[in-house]
């Protein structure tokens, strides 16, 4: 007979509240912190945390550059998908990673170019400001869209329109946006150039963006003050993707497998620590305790937890494996707290697939995920890559599992003729921008955490009391008994009822 089997019902998020605890000033939502770690590091001071416990899912139709440089600057990261061209999924990291937070790489024009050749590149890349170099790359000037008209000047040459050096305020190896911010305001001009000693071009720091620098307090940065970027990778062809990723400049790599408690995850796992002992690696994904403690004794530094929940997911009726979510938290997480006191090793779990509400994400940090990873909230977003379009007069995006056959089209080419799908393809609806989104998902969580007298995430596991809760529960906390006008229903008042 099977070696095991349980009788008690594996749980979902949506079957638990949170209790009330003291909310004390330290605990009131303005004091909250969502801080949390990325993954374990042995330095105290580690420097891959998370400014929001929200993570994107490594999804075609979720995480491309676009979401992952609004993640990084909302706080949190997008973990770039793998189901494509190793090439294709470096450029996506350089993109991000050129981003830079404030300071842009520039695309330079030389002063012998005609402004005719100079308005071509404007057209293609829609830049309006080119910093002038010489063939070394020494500043010389700069042009805008103010210093010439087509028509006028097409002829002419990039160095007899240009602002010349003299006339413009430079920074040398500025390195701190404020340092920049304050510069460009002494100058009265719109954008600040920085050279290295010898004059060399470094970046440009423009006004407008810095602005939007300034207006993201929880952006998330490496040691040279760019944004964090965070790639998955397969278990097939890693070896030369995680080569072009770090060439690329990724910060951390997740090893994603639809079933992480396996000898082909180590292989990958133990290569990539060997190659590349400083770059942090998660694992997952995993439901149970024993396949915890394989992920964190091979050195991932955070493990990914849900197995047949996703949204998109049929793995459960597929092949009959999966769990409850929050079943795979509850085990998983008090293995994290043995392993800890057991190593001193605080591995943070990530929780994955059927975080559909906020009260899931809440309910999941509550039983000690460290923050969750979700595809559908983000694929309905304005910075995923895919386009909307109108079905039935509703704005939709499309949204599809790595395990359909949509997903899986590019996976077979290389490694394997699947013989069945683990994933569907839909549509959701058209949610707007990430940022107005996540404003108002992080509003409900600090709520919910101060509720619960906890200022912090690691307060948040120590103070949680979480209930189960009956079917007839579930209906009694939602709005019951009152008339709620359909959508689409036209609801006609009639003010003069005679007594
Ligand atoms: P969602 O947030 O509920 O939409 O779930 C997203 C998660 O589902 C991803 O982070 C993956 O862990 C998982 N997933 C993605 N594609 C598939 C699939 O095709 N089959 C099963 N699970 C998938």
């Amino acid at each position: 007979m099977a070696k095991r089997i349980i009788y008690e019902p594996s749980r979902t998020l949506m079957e638990f509240r949170l209790l009330p605890g003291l909310t004390t000033e330290s605990s009131s939502t303005a004091n909250i912190s969502l801080k949390t770690p990325l993954v374990y590091s042995a330095d105290k001071k580690n420097k891959h945390y998370l400014n929001i416990p929200i993570v994107a899912a490594a999804m075609q139709s979720v995480s491309g550059a676009d979401m992952g440089i609004e993640m990084a600057k909302a706080g949190g990261v997008a973990f770039i998908f793998c189901s494509q061209s190793i090439e294709s999924q470096a450029g996506m990291i350089r993109k991000i990673k050129t981003h830079k937070a404030g300071f842009v790489n520039p695309q330079t024009v030389t002063p012998d170019m005609k402004i005719r050749q100079m308005y071509e590149i404007r057209e293609k890349t829609g830049y309006s400001t080119f910093p002038v170099v010489d063939e070394n790359n020494i500043f010389l000037g700069l042009i805008s869209k103010y210093d010439y008209d087509l028509g006028l000047h097409g002829e002419a040459s990039v160095g007899e329109r240009m602002i010349s050096r003299d006339a413009c305020e430079v920074g040398h190896d500025i390195t701190d946006l404020n340092a920049a911010n304050t510069k460009l305001l002494e100058s009265h001009k719109s954008v600040l150039p920085i050279l290295d000693q010898e004059g060399h071009l470094q970046s440009l720091v423009f006004r407008k963006d810095i602005n939007d620098h300034l207006n993201n307090p929880s952006e998330m940065h490496d040691v040279k003050k760019r944004l964090v970027a965070v790639a998955a990778v397969n278990t097939h062809d890693y070896r030369e993707r995680i080569k072009a990723l770090v060439e690329a400049e990724v910060d951390v790599i997740s090893v994603d497998s639809s079933d992480g408690y396996s000898e082909y995850l180590q292989e990958t796992v133990l290569w990539t620590k060997e190659q590349y002992p400083d770059l942090p690696v998660i694992g997952g994904n995993i439901i149970t305790a024993p396949a915890f403690r394989y992920l964190a004794e091979m050195g991932c530094a955070a493990v990914k937890v849900g197995m047949g929940g996703g949204s998109i997911c049929i793995t459960q009726e597929q092949k009959g494996t999966g769990r409850g979510l929050a079943s795979s938290i509850i085990e998983v997480a008090e293995e994290r707290d043995k392993y800890c006191q057991e190593t001193g090793k605080y591995i943070p779990i990530v929780a994955d697939g059927g975080v559909t509400s906020t009260k899931d994400i809440t309910i999941a940090l509550a039983m000690g995920a460290d923050y969750v990873m979700m595809g559908r909230y983000f694929a309905r977003m304005e910075e995923s890559p895919t386009e909307k379009i109108v079905i039935n007069n509703r704005v939709m995006k499309p949204y599809w599992g790595e395990g359909s056959a949509r997903a899986r089209d590019w996976l077979e080419k290389r490694y394997y003729q699947a013989k069945f799908v683990e994933g569907v393809e839909g549509f959701v609806e058209y949610a707007g921008r990430l940022r107005d989104n996540l404003e108002e998902t992080l509003a409900k969580i600090c709520s919910s955490m101060s509720t619960s007298g906890s200022a912090n995430i690691q307060e948040f596991h120590e103070n949680a009391e979480l209930e189960l809760i009956s079917a007839l529960s579930i209906r009694e906390g939602k709005a019951h008994d009152i008339y709620i006008p359909g959508e689409n229903q036209t609801v006609e008042v009639s003010q003069n009822i005679s007594r």
